[in-house]
């Protein structure tokens, strides 16, 4: 077949890498020069820790298949680095003791440990903290270059084209037009627009039971020794589903949230990129407008939380940015996938996980369909 996708993000170039590998001629098109979206400004984390039961097949399925794209397309900068997330109270402790004790523990590589035993896995945490869970599962790639490595990789097999600054404005049958009136004939029609909800999207499914997200993230001068694991703080227990439990209920009753991270809604996570610096995060915006402006309090917030973790001086701040996710507003969904009719697909609203599960929905996706 000849599959047409829209978007340049993972889950466009998921699907493009599922669409090939099973035999397909793929034209991908994205509006920008490059993909500008969630994809390019995230953490790079395919993070299995959190999720929740449901998702957990899928997340393990998806970490295996980056795993193997990492082997296949080394530019993708896939580590599988593993997580520790630091425990600063008695109420998380009691929740990572609680998801430790759960019969799934293994399947997510879950360990907690002493300080000293996080310090022989990661040896920079020389700072403050009573423990950590380590996730040996979680993994990161670079993000800035995911996409154009995976393109290249495709590329050579000769059944794939990329064509930038290509804004897809309608679909008339299963022919897509961009906005210099280029016609893209094919057979099936994927859009992956990530959070461009208007539009296109609109005029092709409606409104969407989605919503979307707006973060903000950092990223320091290189750090002159390596983070050998990513870190994240006890908040993320608060975000991730995979952390439910009567512990959380109770730390969520007796214990608060720093006032800066609870008006934030925040969690840290942290990772070292392959230059060395470190890209740390995170905020989370649910109403629309959101701000244009990026907030100068949850960043100094953040360099203390890492600083206290590291016990030492982070490098300078370099870049400061934000990203907006579509998220499905029904959690028991993966994905919003929804099809105008048979030959064009709609799919979108992975949330804050749609790095980890990409490669897992465009296989789901493929399957569904009968690509
Ligand atoms: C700050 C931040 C941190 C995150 N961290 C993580 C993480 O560490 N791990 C994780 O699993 N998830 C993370 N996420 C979530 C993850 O990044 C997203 O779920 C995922 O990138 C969504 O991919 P996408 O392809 O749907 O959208 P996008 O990456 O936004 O891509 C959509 C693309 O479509 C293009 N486009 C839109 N309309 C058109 C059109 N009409 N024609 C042509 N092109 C079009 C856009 O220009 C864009 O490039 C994070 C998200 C953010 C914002």
């Amino acid at each position: 077949m000849r599959v047409t996708i829209i978007g340049g993000g993972i889950l466009g170039t998921a699907h493009a890498l599922e669409s090939v590998a099973r035999g397909h001629h793929v034209v991908q098109l994205e509006r920008e020069r490059e993909a500008r979206g969630a994809t390019v400004r995230n953490f790079g984390l395919i993070w299995v820790s959190g999720r929740s039961t449901a998702e957990l097949e899928a997340a393990l399925r998806s970490r295996q298949l980056w795993e193997k794209l990492g082997a296949d397309v080394p530019g993708i900068g896939f580590r599988p680095v593993g997580s520790v997330t630091l425990l600063r109270t008695p109420g998380e402790v009691a929740v990572a003791q609680e998801v430790v004790a759960r019969g799934d523990a293994e399947y997510r590589g879950f360990r907690l440990l002493e300080p000293d035993a996080v310090r022989a896995v990661n040896p920079v945490l020389r700072g403050t903290y009573l423990a950590g869970l380590h996730c040996t599962l979680d993994a990161a790639v670079e993000s800035r270059q995911a996409l154009p490595a995976l393109r290249e990789f495709m590329a050579a097999g000769g059944r794939y084209r990329f064509v930038a600054g290509a804004e897809a404005r309608s679909v008339d049958g299963r022919t897509v037009v961009d906005d210099r009136g280029r016609r893209y004939d094919g057979d099936l029609v994927l859009v992956c627009a990530g959070a461009a909800h208007s539009g296109l999207v609109r005029e092709l499914a409606g409104d969407l039971p989605v919503r979307r997200v707006r973060l903000q993230m950092m990223q320091t001068a290189p750090l002159d020794e390596p983070l050998t694991t990513a870190i994240a703080d006890g908040d993320s227990f608060r975000y991730y589903p995979g952390f439910a439990g009567a512990a959380l209920e109770s730390l969520r009753r007796n214990e608060s949230q720093h006032v800066v991270a609870e008006q934030h809604r925040m969690q840290l996570l942290c990772v070292q990129r392959l230059h060395g610096g470190l890209t740390i995060g995170d905020t989370h915006e649910y109403d629309e407008p959101f701000d244009f402006d990026v907030r100068e309090e949850p960043y100094a917030y953040l360099v203390d939380v890492v600083e206290e973790f590291l016990g030492r001086a982070l490098p300078p701040v370099v870049q400061r940015w934000a990203g907006v996710y579509s998220q499905c507003v029904d959690p028991h969904q993966l994905v919003c996938r929804t099809s105008p009719d048979d030959d064009v697909w709609v799919i979108t609203g992975p949330g804050g996980r749609g790095m980890t599960l990409g490669p897992a929905i465009a296989e789901q996706t493929a399957d569904f369909i009968g690509l």
